[in-house]
């Protein structure tokens, strides 16, 4: 409770601040982005391609703090969808990582649909299972259970990597926190920011051996998504 609550303060107090930033360096961004565009058009280089895919993943960047700066202004709605057919999709998108990474399914009570907000909880996943992917130098497995738990459903990600060191578990989620080279830091806070609002609770577990993520998510979550949208309400306003 206490790393929850912990955990909460951080990313609303990081996101008063990155809200406001983000917000004004998106729009320019966008505006600079349509005029290179134009002048693409007038001015054929073998450039572009590079300038323009650059931008697009600067905005990407901000695009992303921005959603997990202000999750409450993410207007989408939730409905019913069922968590292992999408974690079975992600799976897919990293099949080129599959001939050095063997993942492990055991999905069990599979006809259950919890309600949510699909693509946020699908975009957690994603950089759950990414990371997971990322931890991993050369080969190694990774193992998905899926599971009914009484009201919840649980999800275990658990990876062979490096690891994470115990003095800093307690930084995890925490908005730009991170010990890549190339890491936005920005993964994990959109991972608890979305579980978090779904009522859900996440524990994590590592040693040098490997990493495991436990994610338990109450299958109906209508009324924990009312009541923390209460609690997460970060900068109000204009977007
Ligand atoms: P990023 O991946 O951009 O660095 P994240 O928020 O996704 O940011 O993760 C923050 C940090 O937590 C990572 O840089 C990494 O050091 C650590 N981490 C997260 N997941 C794992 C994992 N499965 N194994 C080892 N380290 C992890
Ligand atoms: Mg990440």
């Amino acid at each position: 409770q206490d790393n929850h609550n912990l955990t909460i303060n951080r990313l609303a107090a990081v996101g008063e601040i990155s809200a406001g930033i983000a917000h004004e360096i998106r729009n320019p961004l966008t505006a600079v982005k349509g005029f290179l565009q134009l002048m693409a058009q007038d001015y054929p280089s073998e450039h572009w391609d590079v300038v323009l895919s650059e931008l697009d993943q600067a905005i990407g960047t901000v695009q992303e703090l921005l959603s997990v700066a202000k999750p409450n202004l993410d207007s989408e709605r939730p409905r019913y969808f069922s968590l292992c057919a999408e974690v079975e999709n992600l799976l897919s998108l990293f099949h080129k990582e599959m001939y050095r990474v063997s993942v492990e399914k055991r999905f069990y009570n599979t006809d259950i649909k919890m309600y949510g907000k699909r693509n946020q909880i699908k975009k957690a996943m994603f950089n759950l299972l990414k990371n997971a992917f990322e931890a991993i130098n050369g080969t190694g497995t990774i193992s998905i259970e899926h599971f009914r738990s009484g009201d919840s459903l649980v999800l275990k990600i658990r990876d062979s990597g490096v690891g994470i060191p115990e003095d800093k578990l307690q930084l995890l989620g925490t908005p730009f926190f991170s010990m890549k080279d190339t890491g936005t830091g920005l993964g994990l806070s959109q991972v608890y920011s979305t579980f978090y609002q779904h009522g859900g609770d996440i524990k994590v577990n590592s040693s040098p051996e490997g990493t495991e993520f436990t994610i338990s998510m109450p299958i109906e979550t209508k009324n924990a998504l009312d009541s923390l949208e209460a609690q997460l309400v970060f900068t109000e306003g204009q977007d």
